[in-house]
């Protein structure tokens, strides 16, 4: 009974397993790994790695905004000198 009820859900969640090739089998499994929080992370999970890039070029673009609210800051400064 429980092997006919695992058997039906597995069917449910991929009706077109046949259709499928190891590569993608492959890939819905690291998917799978990768949403439970157990995969084998960057580079080897591709995921990881384009969060992790995706963090990496987050990451860029605040520095930019830093530096340039920093840059605004000085000429704030400067500007409020030049007043005096
Ligand atoms: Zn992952």
């Amino acid at each position: 009974m429980t092997k006919m009820t695992n058997f039906k859900i597995g069917l449910n969640e991929y009706p077109w397993e046949s259709m499928r090739s190891p590569e993608e089998i492959r890939e819905d499994e690291n998917h799978a790994r990768h949403l439970e929080g157990s995969c084998e992370g960057a580079p080897c999970c591709w995921e990881c790695q384009e969060q992790r890039e995706e963090a990496e070029a987050a990451n860029e673009q605040k520095t930019d905004a830093i530096v340039e609210s920093i840059a605004l800051m000085f000429e704030s400064i400067f500007r409020a000198r030049e007043r005096k």
